[in-house]
């Protein structure tokens, strides 16, 4: 079976995700899209909270599972028998970054994790995680960018911290 892994802090899930999510769904047997919790970082929404968003997200997508990790990506593709892992690009600048994080991967899983890249669809090459929650924070509209749910989650969340 032929089996992918997107990793993400998704925090939020945004269109520009939910579209890498979809066009992967579609090449692989089975798509784990995992939650990466990481202690390093203090997210906006907790990994329970994402991990629902992403499970709402593709309930119409059969071959699609949603999990959550903590540590090495590449230990959890060891521990689940992954083998490719998918990211998205939206400019230059993520290629860079994504270039020296899949060699990474490459090097310390002794060449057995490989990366495939998909481009973003140019509808949503401006989007990402960070702009949503900052146009949240000041009342803005994200309607163009997440879902419905992930808009009602940002704006309880907001009101909430408001408080
Ligand atoms: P990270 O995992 O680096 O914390 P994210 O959770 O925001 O970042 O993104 C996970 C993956 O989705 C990354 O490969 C990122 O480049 C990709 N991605 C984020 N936003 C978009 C978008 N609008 N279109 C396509 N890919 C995206």
């Amino acid at each position: 079976m032929n089996r992918a892994l997107y990793p993400g802090s998704f925090d939020p899930m945004t269109l520009g995700h939910l579209d890498i999510i979809r066009r992967a769904s579609l090449m692989f047997d089975e798509l784990i899209v995992a939650v990466l919790d990481n202690t390093q970082k203090t997210p906006l929404f907790s990994t329970d909270e994402r991990v629902k968003i992403l499970l709402e997200a593709t309930k119409d997508m059969p071959n699609v599972r949603v999990d959550s990790f903590r540590g090495l990506t590449v230990d959890y593709c060891m521990q689940n028998n992954l083998h490719t892992m998918v990211r998205g690009l939206r400019a230059v600048t993520d290629f860079e970054y994504e270039l020296q994080i899949a060699q990474t991967n490459r090097k310390i899983s002794d060449n057995k994790v490989d990366t495939v890249f998909l481009t973003t669809d140019l509808q949503y090459s401006y989007l990402s995680s960070s702009t949503v929650k900052e146009i949240a924070m000041y009342g803005g509209d994200v309607s163009h960018s997440v879902p419905p749910y992930v808009e009602s989650a940002l704006k309880e969340k907001f009101k909430v911290i408001k408080r």
